[in-house]
């Protein structure tokens, strides 16, 4: 009798549930739009009350006063960061629309959002789901038919690359001058603290034969267990299960260096922390960005992420145990001071000598015709022939530090630097003051010279120091800023405060009014017992 009510239950709320369910606007428009804002709260809304287990919280406001929600989904119990680590299971982020002119990962990330409560309910007996379906929403709300005319799709138009303020959130990562990056780094990141962060982009780069790219963590100051792992178990998996499941073609991120030489390599783009799948690295935790191909359309583009979110899901289900006791072990090693060197400054090397790239054949164009050349920009026109034709050429996949500096014991700060303290403690890290003056023999970094670029960059000059470190007695004053280096953050601290660093806050002229002779962050060599401690009323 119990048994059948309940099986009677299930039936009619099944048959509730599938007429409820809610569509996203580029279903409801046969793909000719995209969600605006208030689309996705309204999706949001509809699903929460098909399941109010379905729990909403603000990571950040924009600029423009939007909200910025983040959608948890997870096993019944699980309410905050604390019950979602208590659960065990592995916490995964989705984030998506940081480029608001790349749209299908919104539409994704509805539609993931919509199964999670329908059709896939059973994922939430494996992971901890974290999506955030619209992070520039600012940029979002400027949805115009002039952007991104090379994409095809949709017709209606999408919004602009930048937030409101002008700013790359893909290059705010470091310096974290947006609210919007200021709140995924610690409302997203360091308070729910993910295994995996998903960034869904799409790509307007060369002619090739992938439906969708994606990339690992690039940089090589991340914990090498953890790119290792990403490299060789977790992307080959997706990447096989994408051509068996789907019959589609995926690989690493790139682009040719030139789209009418394609022998001449594939290359993918930066190894610098200021992009998102980077800076997660550096946290000690994986990261995967997915690029869908923009010359296919927005319903393909919408399907092809979709398929990537659920194999992403599927292996991250099956390799989850394994994955967690990796980043652990990252922390361990970064946060029991192991770490002896690391890179300040890289350049990018063959991964693979000859690997198969699935190039579209391009033939130069005669005068007055074809299109530009994605890789070469102004060079000289072509013409697309839709021929995939697969190319053994080498695959610039990685970077190589040109450049690498000692992990110190501790990072003394001037105490002027308020704004790099700040900083510092958004991203999660531990910093100190000298309770009484006290005398240290560091190494300071004595500055021979000082470079700022040309050319502006997200409102920045970015400098390049030159000099070298020399030991010193140095006394330095009560209120001194310290950073030890044995916590799990450490190389995220290295990055941010080395003076050689290609993107730390040096570079990005967080300490240009007080440069001096030498660097206002010294560096504390050995084990040495320091009067300072974290509580000072500040
Ligand atoms: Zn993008």
């Amino acid at each position: 009798m119990r048994l059948m009510l309940r099986i009677v239950l299930l039936f009619i709320s099944g048959v509730a549930m599938a007429s409820e369910l809610p569509k996203t606007v580029a279903e409801t428009t046969d793909y000719k739009s995209t969600s605006r804002y208030d689309d996705v709260i309204s999706f949001v809304h509809a699903i929460q009350s098909i399941d109010p287990g379905i729990r909403v919280e603000t990571f950040a406001t924009t600029n423009e006063g939007r909200a910025l929600p983040l959608v948890i989904v997870g096993p019944a119990g699980v309410v905050d960061p604390r019950t979602a680590h208590a659960s065990g299971l592995p916490v995964v982020f989705i984030m998506a629309n940081i480029h608001a002119g790349e749209v299908e990962g919104k539409e994704a990330a509805q539609m993931l959002l919509r199964d999670l409560v329908s059709s896939k309910r059973k994922l939430r007996e494996k992971l901890v789901i974290l999506i955030a379906p619209i992070y520039n929403a600012d940029g979002n709300e400027k949805i115009s038919t002039d952007h991104r005319k090379e994409q095809v799709g949709p017709v209606n138009g999408v919004g602009v690359r930048e937030n409101g303020q002008g700013l790359d959130l893909n290059r705010d990562y470091m310096k974290l001058e947006s609210p919007e990056a200021r709140g995924l780094v610690h409302n997203v990141l360091d308070r729910w603290d993910p295994l995996v962060t998903v960034d869904l982009h799409t790509t307007d780069g060369s002619y090739h034969g992938y439906q969708l790219t994606y990339a690992p963590m690039l940089t090589p100051d991340a914990d090498s267990a953890l790119i290792e792992f990403e490299r060789e178990t977790l992307l080959p998996g997706i990447r096989a299960r994408m051509k068996t499941r789907y019959g589609k073609e995926t690989y690493y991120y790139g682009n040719f260096i030139d789209q009418l030489k394609p022998e001449k390599g594939w290359y993918t783009f930066d190894n610098r922390p200021r992009f998102g799948n980077n800076y997660a690295g550096l946290r000690n935790r994986f990261a995967i960005l997915s690029e869908a191909y923009s010359y296919i359309d927005f319903r393909a583009r919408v399907e092809v992420t979709q398929q990537f979110l659920d194999e992403i899901l599927a292996a991250v289900s099956l390799h989850g145990q394994t994955m967690t006791k990796i980043a652990a072990r990252a922390d361990e090693r970064a946060g029991s001071a192991k770490l002896k060197k690391l890179g300040a400054r890289f350049e990018i090397k063959p991964w693979r000598k000859s690997t198969t790239i699935l190039w579209e054949r391009s033939t130069p164009a005669k005068a007055g015709e074809g299109i530009q050349n994605p890789e070469t920009g102004s060079g000289p026109r072509i013409v697309r022939t839709g021929e995939i034709v697969p190319m053994k050429i080498t695959d610039y996949g990685i970077f190589a530090p040109t450049e690498k500096s000692e992990v110190p014991f501790a990072y003394l700060i001037d105490a002027r630097a308020k704004r790099v303290i700040e900083n510092l403690r958004t991203h999660g890290i531990i910093v100190e003051r000298l309770n009484a003056p006290s005398k240290l023999g560091v190494e300071q970094f004595v500055i021979t010279k000082t470079e700022h670029v040309a050319r502006e960059f997200q409102k920045h000059r970015e400098l390049t120091l030159t000099g070298e470190w020399k030991s010193n007695d140095v006394s330095f004053d009560a209120g001194t800023y310290v950073v030890r280096m044995n916590q799990p953050l450490a190389r995220l601290a290295f990055y941010l405060l080395e003076p050689r660093s290609d993107d730390g806050l040096f570079d990005w002229n967080f300490f240009d009014e007080i440069l001096g002779d030498v660097a206002p962050v010294s560096r504390l060599m050995t084990v040495t017992p320091l009067n300072a401690g974290v509580g000072d009323g500040e």
